[in-house]
């Protein structure tokens, strides 16, 4: 595991991943779609729009130091909507999720997403946000052709949402949760990473308020993305320790549905004592179980990389062919040709595993 960094409070330098060549696609079926070696097409992209938070989580960001995108670096709304029109149009893109970085810190949120509501055929839209601002911004996005949100929450106790967030902020996500349900926003998911000693004993009541306002929480095994490289295999919170934590008071079935290629394994949930049902909860066990073989995902970072894997250590660029006058079956032809060379999985378990530069906040969860 690459070493911890330690801050002389000196202006930190964007950490990004190499722009790499293309890999040889003389291989490659003569497929429109975004295929890669290992059989998978993706058909899920997901999109940040920005690196800039108003939130510093532990496992994401570092305390200070960040250097963010400057304006120009970013894409605009027009070269956004461009790309994923390539995407649906060119690629069999169906899926696009907005996230960051924090998404709602883009004003023009609303134009992006009515931009992408208006191509044919129709992506489903979604956006991933720690919800600050959502109480004014939800009724617009919706009507602008929002039509799924994850709310990331790690705890709703105020001290310990302050310790992982690092602001004080608790209200503010609270009030965007009440204004997403207020514009008709449903399901509404619930996103919360498990830190040792921080939030993982809040679980079982988390998952308690989750259940009684009828939010869908989704619990991820924390990752080696966050700035500061303090994620420890030996003592993250694995899948099994979530298990452990809601056995007690819950009893979960897993859900017969066919999982589809989604990344939480769903389970329904009983109250132990009375065996009242009281909704689902999602467990996401990127780390200890793997769904790699059957990622449909293709990324986009804030200034227009394709990154073919959250884990991904190289990156193609595709702004300098959109600001140069590239048609788009060109810009579609390198897309696809990264995609190609997406890697198997992310190798966590393996000796040479080394953890991507940029932090998760620049990559876009
Ligand atoms: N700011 C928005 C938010 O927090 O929802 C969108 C971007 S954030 C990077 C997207 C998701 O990534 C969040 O649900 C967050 O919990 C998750 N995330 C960030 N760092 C992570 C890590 N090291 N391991 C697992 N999930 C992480
Ligand atoms: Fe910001 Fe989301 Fe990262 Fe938290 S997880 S610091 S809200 S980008
Ligand atoms: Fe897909 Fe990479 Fe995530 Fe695996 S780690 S599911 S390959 S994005």
């Amino acid at each position: 595991m690459a070493s911890r960094r330690i801050s002389l409070g000196m202006p930190t330098p964007r950490r990004t991943d190499e722009t790499a060549a293309l890999p040889d696609t003389s291989d490659r079926p003569d497929t429109p779609a975004l295929a890669d070696r290992f059989g998978r097409e993706a058909t899920d992209l997901r999109l940040s729009l920005t690196d800039f938070c108003n939130l510093r989580c532990t496992y994401c960001m570092p305390e200070s130091g960040m250097a963010f995108l400057k304006k120009d670096q970013l894409l605009s709304v027009d070269e956004v909507v461009r790309l994923v029109r390539i995407g649906v149009e060119h690629l069999g893109i169906d899926q696009v999720r907005f996230t960051g970085g924090e998404p709602l810190t883009r004003p023009d949120l609303e134009e992006i997403i009515a931009g992408v509501a208006a191509l044919e055929p129709r992506p489903n839209i979604s956006l991933t946000t720690n919800a600050i601002g959502l109480d004014h911004r939800a009724g617009p996005l919706r009507e602008a052709g929002l039509d799924r949100i994850n709310v990331s929450l790690d705890s709703v106790v105020t001290e310990t949402f302050e310790r992982l967030t690092r602001r004080p902020l608790l209200h503010r996500v609270l009030a965007g949760i009440d204004g997403a349900r207020a514009a008709g926003l449903d399901p509404i998911k619930v996103n919360a990473v498990l830190l040792p000693g921080v939030n993982d004993h809040e679980l079982p009541d988390l998952l308690d308020w989750c259940l009684q306002r009828d939010l869908q929480l989704r619990v991820i095994e924390q990752m080696p993305l966050d700035a500061d490289h303090i994620w420890d295999r030996g003592s993250m919170i694995t899948a099994g320790d979530i298990h452990q934590m809601l056995e007690p008071r819950y009893a979960l079935t897993p859900v017969t549905e066919a999982r589809d290629g989604a990344p939480a394994e769903l389970f329904e949930v009983a109250d132990r004592t009375t065996g009242t049902h009281r909704g689902r909860v999602g467990i996401i066990a990127s780390v200890t179980r793997p769904f790699c073989a059957d990622c449909r995902r293709t990324r986009l970072t804030a200034e227009g990389r394709v990154r073919t894997c959250l884990f991904s250590r190289e990156e193609t660029d595709l702004r300098t062919a959109l600001r140069s006058g590239a048609e788009d079956e060109e810009i579609a032809t390198i897309w696809r040709a990264a995609q190609w060379g997406k890697k198997a999985g992310h190798g966590m378990d393996r000796e040479d595993f080394v953890q991507p530069e940029r932090p998760m906040s620049a990559i876009g969860g």
